[in-house]
């Protein structure tokens, strides 16, 4: 009876079968094979004025995109605090500083207030940051046209980590293409997945060279092995491209299943006293990766914590929003702009499964269970 509901299952119902057989039959597993090619030139065409250069993950995206722009040793990088571990742990990686920044409450992204604060703060101590991370956090598009302002003011780049918002638009634009370079990653639970995978975007057509360059081992165009330089082994594989493209064919669908599923939520819920979901601002289209809410304990009576024990017991996976980076223990020594935004939001918020073949009889499961933790309030 109790069927388990997962959070975000991957859905392979295209040619992904098929496009491993072809990868295995033609004995192209690894990083060369005509997957990877075409995955990188299906996604180019759809962003139109950008490139990608695929890799093995979100992570790794971020840490050549870093790379590019000369992020070393004791550089300052601004990132927004309410994000996965990801964003920030390759600015570590370089041995750079990761400075945190708070949410604003329109997207949950980056507080473009507080970043300029952050940006004028960090120059008046003689830091003046190198780059700047922004995240689209479940999908939501951040405040970029406000960002891009900022970093053109004060001539730092921009970053944006839309590894949660492939499928995502921002007034007509895709998610990724708001910054000197973006990343997106394709990891086993996203929008769309190739098992483990990411990219580089950028209009710069050097940077995603420079970027695929570095992914393979900084390998020059020689017939036998010659290294100038020291790269990484990041590229994407095969297979997974092969998986991917198959993925790629069907985002749209994807995403309007995601909507869908959040419009079924927001309807089902609507009626719910304390319970709010977070709407799309204007000009905005979000993939609705995960449908998250909030819960104001005053109002129902029971917490973020409760709910999810209570779908536990129901065999039903939910999880918090990310916490913020500034909570974190392994962070707790970087510096921290903004107040409670983000803080407020991990406490009160949860994300609901959101799998896009989430089924009517699987939502009304679900907020049956919301449901009775009101009556269980009341009585
Ligand atoms: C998933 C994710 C990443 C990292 O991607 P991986 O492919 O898992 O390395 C980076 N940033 C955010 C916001 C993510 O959600």
């Amino acid at each position: 009876m109790n069927t388990p509901i997962l959070l975000s299952s991957p859905i392979f119902d295209g040619k992904e079968q098929t496009n491993i057989q072809k990868a295995l039959e033609k004995g192209f597993i690894a990083t060369n094979g005509s997957f990877i090619s075409k995955f990188e030139q299906k996604f180019s065409q759809r962003l139109k004025t950008h490139q990608i250069t695929a890799v093995n993950s979100g992570t790794s995206a971020l840490h050549l995109a870093l790379i590019h722009l000369g992020v070393g040793l004791g550089d300052e990088v601004i990132c927004q605090s309410f994000t996965f571990c990801a964003s920030a742990n390759p600015i570590t990686y370089l041995g750079a500083v990761p400075v945190f920044v708070d949410s604003e409450k329109d997207t949950w992204n980056i507080s473009p207030e507080i970043l300029e604060d952050t940006i004028l703060s960090r120059i008046s101590k003689g830091k003046k940051p190198k780059a700047i991370i922004t995240v689209d956090l479940f999908g939501m598009p951040a405040k970029h046209h406000e960002i891009l302002e900022i970093s053109k003011k004060y001539k730092i780049p921009v970053i944006e980590d839309a590894a949660e918002a492939v499928g995502s638009l921002y007034h007509g634009q895709p998610c990724g293409i708001f910054g000197e370079l973006g990343v997106f990653s394709f990891n086993g639970n996203k929008i769309i997945t190739t098992g483990g995978g990411g990219a580089v975007v950028s209009a710069n057509v050097e940077a995603i060279n420079n970027a695929r360059y570095l992914s393979m081992q900084a390998r020059e165009n020689t017939h036998y092995y010659e290294h100038f330089k020291v790269g990484y082994n990041y590229r994407m594989n095969n297979i997974s491209a092969g998986i991917g493209l198959a993925q790629f064919e069907n985002l749209d669908k994807k995403v309007k299943k995601r909507r869908a599923v959040f419009d079924n939520y927001k309807e089902m819920l609507k009626n719910f006293e304390g319970i709010s979901l977070l709407e799309e601002p204007s000009g905005v289209y979000c993939n609705r990766w995960l449908t998250t809410i909030l819960i104001d304990p005053k109002v129902t009576g029971f917490s973020n914590e409760d709910l999810r024990l209570a779908f536990q017991k129901h065999n039903i996976e939910s999880r918090f929003l990310w916490k913020p980076l500034h909570m974190q223990p392994v962070f707790l020594d970087y510096p921290y702009y903004g107040g409670n935004t983000s803080s407020s939001l991990f406490y009160k918020g949860i994300c609901l499964p959101s799998s896009e073949n989430l089924s009517i009889e699987d939502l009304e499961r679900i907020v049956t269970i919301i449901s009775k933790q009101f009556k269980y309030v009341f009585k």
